[in-house]
C-alpha cells in the first residue's frame, strides 16, 4: 500500500466532502476501541459517507486503488470484525445513513438504513403499535447494518428467530461499487440463490449493506416474567420442555443464569438487592408474551405442575413493569459484571438444546482440569441451545497469567462442543478473533465453498480482508 496518508485523506474528502474523513488520532478512538479491548490497530482513516451514492463512490475509489475497507456500524461487535487488522484499512462508518425510509406496521415491515441504531428501530416500530423483536444488550449503540452483517441473535430468538429470519430484503454495495437493490417485501421469493441470506452474517466481507427491509410483529398486549429456581441445567431443560408445551409460541424467552452471576452483581453493586426468590445454584428467566385476545395468567398455571414435579422449589413472578425490568437487568448485566471480577475467558457456543446440560457439566470439568480454581459462569439462551460459556479467573490469580492460558480453556470447551456436534460461534460471528479456530473445525468442503464465494464477489479482497476467512 503506497498511497501517502495525507493524500488518501484528501481523496476521501473530495469524494465525501470535508468533515467526512477522520485521520488517526483522538477522534478515531471511538471507531477503533472495541468492547473486548483486544484489538488496538488504528485505521488509515475513517470515512463517513452520508448517502448510498457516496458509499458506491468510495468503494469504486478503494477498488481502483486496492485499499481495504471495513464496514462499521455501532462498533459493538465482540469478535473484532469491525476494527482494523493490518492498519492499511479505511473504516467505512455507516452512521450517517440513518433514515427510516418507510414503515408499514399493518403489513409488517419497515425499511431502515444501515446506520439506524437498533433502539431507534425499536422505537419507530413501537410508535406504530408494532415490534421489531431483536433485543440485545448493545441495542443502544448497535446499528441495523452491523446487526444484519453479524446475524445477531439476542433474547427472543426462541420466538422470533435471529437477524436473518427477521429480514425480508437488503440493499448493498458490491465490491466493484454496484448497487444490489434487493429491498424485497415479499414473504416468498424462490427466484434463484438467496443473496439476502448470503449477505446477512457475512460480516462485511462480501458487500456493504446500506439498507434493509425488516419484519415487524404486533406489539404484545402483556408480558408475564418469572425468575425460577432450578437445581441445575438438567432441571432447567426439563422446565423448558414443560413451558414450551404449555405456552407454545407465547414462550418468548428462556434464559439460564448461575448463582455465581447473581453473587457478582450484588458484590459489585450492579444490583442493589437480590431480586431472586431465594438462594439456588441456578435460575431460569422465562417470559410469556400475550396478544390482545389471549387468556393471561398462564405462566403461574404452567409453573404449578413444575413445582409438583420437583423441578423448582421457588420462583419470583414480576408484579409490575419495574419488577420485570429488575429481573431482566440481572440477565442483561451478566456479561458486563464479569469484567468487574477480574479477567474472564469467554465462549459463545451452541449445541442441540437437549445437550446443554452435558455441555455445561463436561465443559466445567474440562476447564477446571485446565485451570484449577477457574470460576465458570455459563449463562444465556438455553432455549436456543446457545450458552455464553464464560469463566472468571481463580480468586487471587494474576489476570495476565490467567489470560495467557486462555487457549487451554478454549481447547477444553471446544472439545466438548465439537464432540456434541455444536458450533464454536453461535451468534457473535468469526471476525478476526476466531479465524484460526474456524479453519480448524469447519468442514473443509464448506470452507472451500466459502472461499469460492469470497473470490467471486470480492476478487481483489477489498472488503474486510482477513475477517471470517484468514
Ligand atoms: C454488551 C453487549 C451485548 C451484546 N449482546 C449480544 C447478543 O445478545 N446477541 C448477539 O448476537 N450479539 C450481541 N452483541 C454483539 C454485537 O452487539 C452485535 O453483534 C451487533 O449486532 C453488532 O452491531 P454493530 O452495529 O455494533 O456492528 P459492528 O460492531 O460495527 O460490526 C459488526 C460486523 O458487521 C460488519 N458490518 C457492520 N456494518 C456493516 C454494513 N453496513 N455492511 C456490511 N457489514 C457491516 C462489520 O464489518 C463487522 O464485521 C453484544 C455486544 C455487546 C457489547
Amino acid at each position: 500500500m503506497t498511497t501517502p496518508t495525507t493524500s488518501l485523506h484528501a481523496e476521501i474528502a473530495t469524494l465525501l466532502g470535508e468533515g467526512a474523513v477522520v485521520p488517526p488520532g483522538a477522534a478515531m478512538a471511538r471507531f477503533i476501541d472495541e468492547p473486548r479491548r483486544r484489538f488496538h490497530t488504528a485505521a488509515q482513516a475513517v470515512a463517513l459517507p452520508s448517502s448510498v451514492e457516496q458509499v458506491q463512490a468510495l468503494v469504486r475509489w478503494a477498488a481502483a486503488k486496492r485499499i481495504p475497507l471495513i464496514p462499521q456500524g455501532g462498533n459493538t461487535g465482540l469478535v473484532g470484525g469491525q476494527v482494523p487488522l493490518s492498519g492499511q484499512e479505511v473504516i467505512v462508518s455507516l452512521e450517517r445513513l440513518n433514515r427510516i425510509r418507510s414503515i408499514d406496521a399493518a403489513t409488517g415491515h419497515m425499511t431502515a438504513e444501515a446506520g439506524v441504531i437498533l433502539e431507534k428501530a425499536h422505537e419507530a416500530a413501537e410508535a406504530e403499535g408494532a415490534i421489531f423483536p431483536l433485543w440485545i444488550a448493545s441495542q443502544g449503540s448497535a446499528r441495523i447494518g452491523g446487526v444484519l452483517a453479524s446475524n445477531a441473535g439476542g433474547v427472543q430468538v426462541l420466538a422470533y428467530g435471529n437477524a436473518r429470519e427477521l429480514c425480508l430484503g437488503v440493499e448493498a454495495v458490491t465490491a466493484d461499487g454496484r448497487l444490489y437493490a434487493g429491498l424485497n417485501t415479499l414473504r416468498k421469493d424462490n427466484t434463484g440463490y438467496d443473496l439476502k441470506d448470503l449477505l446477512i452474517g457475512s460480516e462485511g466481507t462480501l458487500a456493504i449493506l446500506t439498507a434493509a427491509t425488516l419484519k415487524l410483529f404486533p406489539r404484545p398486549a402483556a408480558y408475564e416474567t418469572a425468575v425460577v429456581n432450578v437445581a441445575g441445567p438438567e432441571q432447567a431443560l426439563a422446565l423448558f420442555y414443560r413451558m414450551k408445551a404449555a405456552a407454545g409460541a407465547r414462550l418468548t424467552a428462556f434464559e439460564l443464569m448461575p448463582r455465581f452471576g447473581i453473587d457478582m452483581l450484588l458484590r459489585h453493586g450492579m444490583m442493589s438487592s437480590d431480586a431472586t426468590a431465594s438462594m439456588s445454584p441456578w435460575y431460569v428467566l422465562l417470559e410469556f408474551s400475550y396478544g390482545e385476545a389471549d387468556r393471561q395468567g398462564v405462566l403461574a398455571e404452567a409453573l404449578e405442575p413444575a413445582f409438583e414435579a420437583g423441578l423448582t422449589d421457588d420462583a419470583v413472578l414480576a408484579g409490575s413493569l419495574a419488577q420485570r425490568q429488575q429481573l431482566w437487568a440481572m440477565r442483561e448485566q451478566m456479561s458486563e459484571v464479569q469484567s468487574r471480577e477480574g479477567a474472564s475467558i469467554k465462549h459463545d457456543v451452541c449445541v442441540d438444546i437437549a445437550d446443554v446440560p452435558q455441555l455445561i457439566a463436561e465443559g466445567m470439568e474440562a476447564a477446571e482440569r485446565a485451570v484449577p480454581g477457574i470460576r465458570p459462569c455459563p449463562f444465556g439462551h438455553l432455549g436456543d441451545g446457545n450458552i455464553h460459556f464464560n469463566f472468571s479467573q481463580p480468586i487471587g490469580a494474576d489476570p495476565k497469567a490467567f489470560m495467557a492460558g486462555a487457549d487451554a480453556v478454549h481447547d477444553a470447551v471446544y472439545e466438548v462442543v465439537l464432540r456434541l456436534g455444536g458450533s464454536v460461534s453461535a451468534e457473535h460471528g468469526i471476525g478476526q478473533l476466531k479465524t484460526k479456530v474456524l479453519e480448524e473445525v469447519k468442514d473443509p468442503v464448506a470452507l472451500d465453498m466459502m472461499r469460492a464465494i469470497k473470490q467471486a464477489l470480492d476478487p481483489h479482497r477489498i472488503l474486510n480482508p482477513g475477517k471470517v476467512l484468514a
